[in-house]
Formats: structure tokens, sequence, C-alpha cells
């Protein structure tokens, strides 16, 4: 399958060569130069699993993209605030009959590829793979993961099965899901409590969780979440959503000692964060559905005064 990758950070980079070594015809867009060229002169670099491996893809920065590069499948692997600047740039290479996968944290992303993709092409989901950025055209890839997508219109699923075949066959063990919806908001619950909560207080997830309020306050947002959620049809049930994110982050033995991603962007790297599109959106969502979320707002506050303090970019 001819796939673009667009996006082409940890995520991307980790996508790229798990398809590329599936004899996939990959190719990388991305919005930073030094990444693109030193793909283009020495191939994507990676540690896999303690092995290291160079593969030769080629890059294109996003502005120098143009309708020759045809797909049949593209795979959205941006940060959820430079989306929109990825569709736009590259736009003509989108013809009616791409379909375009987005695997991004967050939600509400349709909104915006909509804007670009015909809704019938669109295909949502979520991964639990990972991936690090060690530099300019290098990743670390460790451990196991796995994907589960729909299509977004709800109707025929041949295509999206088809695309789980192809991602599986490149050992990213995707599976169609009949209630995607469901697992990006359970996703965006996590990421709405652990990312947003360990940025703010600097601490890994275990120590979150050896403090006194922190049960009180995943309560608190994830009750803003599921409010929002059962106005879009998904049901998500507090205290149960509560207690997995306990007990699958807590834990010192396994992830506990883990800082997430958005505090390793944002105190770590002072780099800007994906807030407006996980405890953002939902307040952007509960003032369109008269719901009040006032710990979700008063977060998304927080952490974008963070991004000042620290300069971020
Ligand atoms: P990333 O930050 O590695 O890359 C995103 C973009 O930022 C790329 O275009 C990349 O080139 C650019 N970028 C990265 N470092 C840069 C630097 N130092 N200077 C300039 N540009 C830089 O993002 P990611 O981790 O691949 O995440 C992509 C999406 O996948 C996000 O929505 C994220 O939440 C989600 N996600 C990530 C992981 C993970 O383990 N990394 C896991 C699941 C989901």
């Amino acid at each position: 399958m001819k796939i673009i990758i667009a996006g082409a950070g940890a995520m991307g980079m980790r996508f790229g060569l798990m398809l590329h070594e599936a004899n996939n015809e990959v190719v990388l867009v991305d919005g930073w130069k030094e990444h693109v060229d030193t793909i283009n002169a020495h191939g994507l670099k990676a540690n896999f699993n303690g092995e290291e491996k160079t593969v030769p893809l080629k890059a294109y920065l996003k502005d120098e993209v143009d309708a020759s590069l045809r797909a049949d499948l593209i795979i959205l692997f941006t940060k959820a605030m430079q989306l929109d600047g990825m569709l736009k740039s590259i736009q003509s290479v989108i013809t009616p009959e791409t379909n375009v996968l987005c695997l991004l944290n967050g939600i509400g992303h349709e909104e915006i590829i909509e804007k670009y993709v015909k809704r019938e092409r669109i295909l949502i989901g979520n991964t639990m793979w990972t991936a690090g950025m060690e530099g300019p055209g290098r990743a670390k890839l460790f451990g196991n993961g796995s994907i589960a997508l729909q299509e977004l219109h709800g109707g025929d699923a041949t295509v999206a099965k088809d695309i789980c075949k192809v991602l599986s066959d490149a050992q990213l063990n995707a599976e169609y899901s009949e209630n995607i919806r469901f697992a990006i908001y359970k996703k965006a619950c996590v990421n709405g409590t652990m990312n947003s909560l360990c940025t703010l207080l600097e601490c890994n997830m275990a120590q979150l969780g050896e403090t006194a309020t922190a049960h009180d306050m995943l309560m608190g947002i994830v009750s803003e979440f599921s409010k929002v959620a059962k106005h879009e049809n998904v049901d998500l049930p507090v205290e149960e959503t509560v207690n997995y994110i306990e007990t699958a982050c807590y834990n010192r033995e396994t992830i506990g000692l883990h800082y997430p991603s958005m505090h390793q962007d944002l105190v770590k790297n002072h780099r800007l964060t994906e807030i407006d599109c996980i405890n953002g959106a939902i307040v952007s969502k509960g003032q369109k559905y008269g719901v009040p979320t006032p710990y979700c707002q008063l977060i998304t506050q927080l952490i974008h005064a963070k991004e000042v303090v620290l300069e971020a970019k």
C-alpha cells in the first residue's frame, strides 16, 4: 500500500519504520527541516527494542509537498495543535479516494479533518504504542502496543478492516472497533488526569497517586468527561474509569515511575502541549452542551499559563 505518514515525530517514525519493513511504500511528511534533511541524508535511524536499525525512507517538508505525491492511505501523527497546518499543507495530495487515519491523542480532531477530507474517507482511532524522539532522524522504539480504529461515518467497515490488516501485517496489532468513540474518550480520561496533573505537579504517576487529593481530583475530572461524552452518545462510567486509571497508572513496579508525555514536552523540553484537545476539548464541548466543567477549565488555564512561564514553543 502507498502510505504517507503526515507528522513524522516519534510515533510517525515508529509507524513509518514498521510499515516500510512490511513492504509498504512509505513516505514521511514533516514540518521540521533538520529532521527531514537528516532522514533524507542518512535514513531513519532507530533503536528498535535494543537493535540499531537504519531504513532508507524518503521524507518531504510539508510545505514542499505537491500533487505528484499520491497515497492510498494518509496516517496523521502530528501533535494536535499542528494538525490543521499539516492538512492545509498536504491538501493537494488528498484525492476523493484517499483514506485518512487519525491516531492522535485527544478528542474532536475529526472536526478539523472534515475541513479537508470527505467524511466517508476519515478513520479515527487510538493506539497503545509508544515512541520517543531522540533527535533529528532518530527514534527510540521499545515495547509492544496495539491500535483500535473505526470509520467515522459508521457505515460499511470494509475499508477500515482492510487497513487493520495492512497495519497488523506490519506487526502493529490493529483491531477494528465497533465503538471507537468510547475508546477515544477513555484514553482521553487517562491523558486528562495523568498528563495534566503530573505536568502541573511536576511528578510521576505513582507520586500523584500517593497524594491525599488525587482520587477526588480524578473523580471530578472524569465526571466532567463523562457528562460531556453522554451528549455524544458515549457511556463512560465514572467510578469504573477512575478505577481503571488508578490500577493502570499508579503501580511503582510497572508504569508508575513514568512521567507522562505532556510532562516531558512541557517541563523537560519547553514544548507546547495538546491540552486544548484533552481537558480543553471538554471545556469547549461543555460550553456547547451546557455542561459546567470547572476542573477541566482550571487545568487548561493552568497548563496554558505554565506554557507561558516556561516560554514553551
Ligand atoms: P512528536 O512531538 O514526537 O512529533 C510531533 C511533531 O513535532 C513532528 O512533526 C516532529 O517532527 C515535531 N518535533 C518533535 N520534536 C521536535 C523538535 N525538537 N523541534 C521541532 N519539531 C519537533 O509527537 P509524537 O510523540 O509522535 O505524538 C504524535 C501524536 O501521537 C500526538 O497526538 C501524541 O499525543 C500521540 N501519541 C504519542 C505517543 C508516544 O508515545 N509518543 C503514544 C500514543 C499517542
